[in-house]
C-alpha cells in the first residue's frame, strides 16, 4: 500500500488532533503517503484532499477539535454518493482509509468497502465512550474531566446555599459519561437512557438524603433520558414534591472542545499508529481497539451490531456511595 487517506467524521471529540497526527507520522514512518480529507466524507464526495506529511501534524497534539474539520454528510448515506467518493479515492490512487468517529462514521465506512472494495480501517472518536471493541474512546476522558469540572463548580455553590441541582451531561442514547460524572463528582443520583427511575422513586431518594443530613444536592442526567433533559426532570420533582427551588445546567457543547487529557493523547498516538499498521498488515472492514491494555481489532459492524452497556454494578456503586 502506498497511499492512504485519513478524515474525522460525525461528531468532534478532544484527542483527534492526536490521532490524525499519530495516522500521518505513522505512515510517513512506514514509506506511505497520506491525504487529509476535509470535512469527513462530505470531502470525499466533494474530492477535498490534501497532502500531508510530518510537519502538517506540528502542534496540533494538544488541541481540541479536529483540524481537518468534520460534517455529517447527507450525500453518503446514498450508494451513488459513495460511488462518487470511490471514483474519486481511485483518481487519487488511495489504497486505503483511516476513519476517525463513532458508529455512524464506521456504517458509511462499512459501505464503502463492501460496495467498492475500499479497506477502511475505524478508529473510535466520540465523547459518548459508547462503542464496543475499546475499553475506552478517544475524547471520554476529555469530556468526562470537563463535565467533572462543572459539578465541582456546582457543588460549592450548592453546598452555600442549600440547593439542589439537575445538571445535563452530553450521551444521547448511552449513559456511560453521565455515570462516570456522577461517580466521580458524587452525585445524589444519575438518570441515564437504560436507568431512569420513576420521579416518585427519584423524590424518595432526594428526601432519603436530605433526612440523612444532605443539605445540597446534585442530580445527573443524561441528555438522552427518558424523562427528558434536566429541566424536564427538575419540573417533574418540583411538580410532585416539595423540591420547588432547584436550579438547572445544561453543560451542552462546553463538554466538547477543549485541550486533550493525556489519556486521551495516549490512547490517540496508539490507535492512530494501530490503525495505520491494521492497514498495512492487508485489514480491512475493522476497527481498532484497546482492551485490557491490548490493541485489539474488531469487526465494524460490531459497532452497531451490539450495544455497549455500562454493568449494573457500576449504577449499584453510584447508589451505594450516595447515601
Ligand atoms: P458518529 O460517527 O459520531 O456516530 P454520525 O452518526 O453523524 O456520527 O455519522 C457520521 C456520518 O457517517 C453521517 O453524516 C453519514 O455521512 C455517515 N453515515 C452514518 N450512517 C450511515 C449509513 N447507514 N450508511 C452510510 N453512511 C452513513
Amino acid at each position: 500500500m502506498r497511499r492512504i487517506g485519513v478524515l474525522t467524521s460525525g461528531g468532534d471529540a478532544p484527542g483527534m488532533n492526536a490521532a490524525i497526527r499519530a495516522v500521518v507520522r505513522t505512515a510517513y514512518a512506514r514509506g506511505m503517503e497520506v491525504f487529509g480529507v476535509e470535512r469527513g466524507f462530505q470531502g470525499l464526495v466533494d474530492g477535498v484532499f490534501r497532502p500531508m506529511g510530518p510537519r502538517s501534524v506540528s502542534s496540533v497534539i494538544n488541541r481540541g477539535g479536529t483540524i481537518l474539520r468534520t460534517a455529517r454528510c447527507k450525500a453518503f448515506l446514498a450508494p451513488e454518493g459513495r460511488a462518487e467518493a470511490a471514483a474519486l479515492l481511485r483518481q487519487y490512487e488511495i489504497e486505503g482509509l483511516v476513519v476517525i468517529g463513532g458508529d455512524g462514521s464506521y456504517r458509511g465506512a462499512h459501505a464503502l468497502g463492501v460496495e467498492h472494495s475500499m479497506p477502511c480501517v475505524g478508529v473510535p472518536g466520540t465523547i459518548d465512550n459508547d462503542i464496543n471493541g475499546t475499553d475506552s474512546t478517544i475524547g471520554y476522558d476529555t469530556a468526562l474531566n470537563t463535565a467533572l469540572e462543572a459539578i465541582d463548580r456546582i457543588r460549592d455553590t450548592a453546598d452555600s446555599h442549600d440547593r439542589l441541582f439537575f445538571v445535563e451531561v452530553m450521551g444521547r442514547e448511552s449513559g456511560y459519561l453521565a455515570l462516570m460524572c456522577g461517580i466521580a463528582g458524587g452525585a445524589e443520583a444519575v438518570i441515564t437512557p437504560e436507568d431512569a427511575p420513576p420521579i416518585p422513586e427519584l423524590v424518595k431518594q432526594l428526601r432519603a438524603g436530605r433526612d440523612a443530613g444532605k443539605r445540597s444536592g446534585i442530580v445527573v442526567v443524561a441528555e438522552g433520558s427518558p424523562l427528558g433533559g434536566a429541566q424536564a426532570v427538575a419540573d417533574a420533582v418540583a411538580a410532585q414534591s416539595e423540591f420547588q427551588d432547584s436550579r438547572v445546567v445544561v453543560a451542552g457543547h462546553l463538554q466538547r472542545g477543549g485541550v486533550p487529557t493525556a489519556s486521551d493523547r495516549i490512547l490517540a498516538a496508539r490507535l492512530g499508529a494501530s490503525a495505520v499498521d491494521a492497514l498495512l498488515a492487508g485489514e480491512a472492514d475493522v476497527m481498532v481497539g484497546v482492551s485490557h491494555n491490548e490493541s485489539v481489532l474488531s469487526p465494524l459492524t460490531t459497532a452497531w451490531e451490539t450495544e455497549r452497556r455500562y454493568g449494573k454494578t457500576w449504577m449499584d456503586l453510584s447508589h451505594l456511595l450516595a447515601t
